[in-house]
């Protein structure tokens, strides 16, 4: 192989691969309100893949939410089950869907 012990060392290129994809996708959870640290850790062990699925879970916020009759918590319109007390939940009316920034509408209800 020429250039061999010329050429960068492909695991310090790994790693600085891996700290770059955490940091970029901890900015990207901890813009759509999620923990930095989750998506660092998850960046850095996925690197490449982590950021996309920090980008694609933002994307996922942005849909209508409703809220829970049974805990008040905000959940996916599309969700059959509430996620945090189990209750069953039927397809929402119009009006029981809520926006993409659930954390203003769910303030201004209580
Ligand atoms: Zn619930």
């Amino acid at each position: 192989m020429p250039g061999t012990g010329k050429t960068l060392n492909l695991g310090d290129v790994y790693v600085a691969i891996c700290l770059i994809s955490a940091i970029a996708g901890g900015v990207i959870g901890q813009r759509k309100g999620s923990s930095f640290f989750v998506w660092f850790v998850i960046s850095g062990v996925v690197p490449a893949l982590g950021p996309l699925v920090a980008a694609v879970y933002r994307r996922e916020t942005e849909e209508p939410l409703r809220i829970c009759p049974g805990c008040g918590a905000a959940v996916r319109h599309y969700d059959a089950l509430c996620m945090r007390c189990g209750t069953d939940l039927d397809y929402p009316s119009e009006e029981e869907l809520i926006g993409p920034d659930p954390a203003m509408k769910v303030r201004a209800r209580l």
